[in-house]
């Protein structure tokens, strides 16, 4: 196809996720059509290479144009293409996935449901939870509560848990039951004189305070990502996790620890569970599950809530919940060989070592430049805060778009792809588990030329 001829049906055909409506409305919205790719670089139809440090959208783990997944991926399309998972039926993909999760997710975890995407595995957890509790005889236990600045999908429930404004307004939501607390998010406190163990108390007292306001009676379940993600790539202060869990065992409220970003070592460790002593009794998993090359998700149980969930099913007959592309041999075939390469190529070992060094690297280069607030992440996660006023660490004005504009001039300048984060001036960094020293050193430096010419 002629590049005239793909745009004008793109414009005309195609609603892309997360379209900007007014800029569309006035023709300012091209696409750039990607072609191929290869580990960290991706090539657009005109052979523009970029490198990646995004990884797609912090999923393309293992790096572009693994031939061991697109061939196993292959051999089960020959194979057998499709045939559902409903009880009774399996494939060989899909049940030895199951098993490879299980041998890797942490000890108390008993089974995995699969879905698609992350948003609809957690649609499966605030249902399980559910069900949980009404099968335990207290169907006035409902409420979820989720973080400000969260991001848990953009469903209608998982579109509530999500703290972003964005993906709120106009659509009315949150809705009822879903609940908000404080991030963990140490650089934007409200008193800057809090250290980080008064910053983790002030937390877990508005967490407290919530519970007490609405009843803990009336709260199913807590979901968290290990690290918040696209609400600004914010590790939490030592010690949150652990003062958090505690309130939620005391209160008998089962905690989600979102990891469809954090799952299969983007922290440096399997599971960002693991990183943070979590003991959660549901696991969000989907992006790195796969590494992009199919859709597929899964939400892991716990042996506690298994054990509650298999009670109910005398009385009840089926669970009523399934998709008929749970577990999806094509995903579950590409599931299968990603993790596999994961292991072969130590992966994770690479995403904590060549992590740790990008993350000091963007540190040396950019923490003394006045509107740069703080260099922040945790194994291949990272992100740098853009503020007007170091001191105050005052906001630049939201029309001023300053993390787009960085994020434009670096592909402009350097062709390399960081994402400009939706709320608040945040670049954000997630290569893909691959990434060199040299291609480190390569991101660092064009991240500096693009902070110097737009803010000098
Ligand atoms: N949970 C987290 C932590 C995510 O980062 C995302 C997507 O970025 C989701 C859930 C939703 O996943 P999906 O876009 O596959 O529905």
């Amino acid at each position: 196809l002629k590049n005239d001829q793909l745009d004008s049906w793109d414009r005309e055909n195609f609603f892309h996720p997360s379209t900007h409506l007014a800029q569309h409305a006035r023709g300012e919205s091209p696409s750039r059509v990607i072609k191929t790719a290869s580990g960290v670089y991706i090539e657009d139809r005109d052979g523009n290479k970029m490198l990646d440090a995004f990884a797609g959208l912090y999923c393309v783990n293992v790096g572009y144009g693994r031939t061991e997944i697109a061939d196993a991926i292959a051999a089960q399309a020959s194979e057998l293409a499709y045939y559902h998972s409903y009880v009774g039926h399996g494939t060989e993909a899909s049940i030895t996935l199951s098993k490879m999760i299980l041998d890797r997710a942490p000890a108390n975890m008993s089974k995995v449901y699969f879905g698609l995407g992350g948003s609809d595995a957690n649609e499966t957890n605030v249902k399980l939870v559910w069900y949980y509790n009404n099968i335990l005889g207290r169907p006035e236990k409902k409420k979820i509560i989720s973080r400000w600045r969260g991001y848990h999908g953009s469903g209608l429930v998982t579109g509530s848990l999500t703290g972003l404004e964005l993906f709120h307004k106009k659509f009315d939501l949150p809705l009822d039951n879903i609940l908000h607390t404080e991030a963990p998010y140490y650089y934007r406190r409200a008193n800057l004189d809090q250290t980080e163990e008064q910053f983790v108390a002030h937390c877990v007292a508005a967490l407290e305070e919530m519970i007490d306001r609405e009843g803990a009676d009336t709260i199913a379940a807590f979901i968290g990502e290990p690290v918040l993600g696209t609400g600004g790539i914010v590790p939490p202060p030592a010690g949150y996790w652990a003062a958090i869990q505690a309130v939620l065992k005391k209160h008998d409220i089962l905690l989600i620890a979102d990891e469809v970003v954090t799952g299969f070592g983007r922290l440096g460790s399997m599971f960002g569970s693991d990183h943070y002593g979590l003991e959660a009794d549901i696991i969000t998993i989907a992006k790195g599950l796969t590494s992009a090359y199919a859709p597929l998700s899964g939400s892991i149980i716990s042996d506690k809530v298994w054990k509650v969930l298999e009670q109910g099913t005398d009385e009840n007959g089926p669970i009523g919940h399934g998709w008929t592309y749970s577990a999806h041999p094509i995903g579950a075939a590409a599931g299968v060989a990603n993790l596999k390469l994961i292991d072969s190529l130590n992966l994770i070992e690479n995403a904590s070592s060549v992590g740790g060094y990008f993350r000091s690297a963007l540190a040396d280069a950019l923490q003394d430049h006045p509107n740069v607030g703080e260099v922040r992440g945790e194994g291949m996660l990272a992100a740098v805060e853009f503020v007007r006023d170091k001191d105050s660490r005052t906001f630049f004005d939201a029309a001023d778009k300053i993390g787009p504009q960085i994020s434009a001039k670096l592909l402009e300048q350097d062709s390399v792809i960081a994402r400009a984060m939706p709320q608040g001036d945040i670049l954000g960094f997630a290569p893909p588990f691959c990434l060199s020293r040299e291609e480190a050193d390569t991101v660092v430096a064009a991240t500096q030329r693009a902070v110097t010419a737009v803010l000098g």
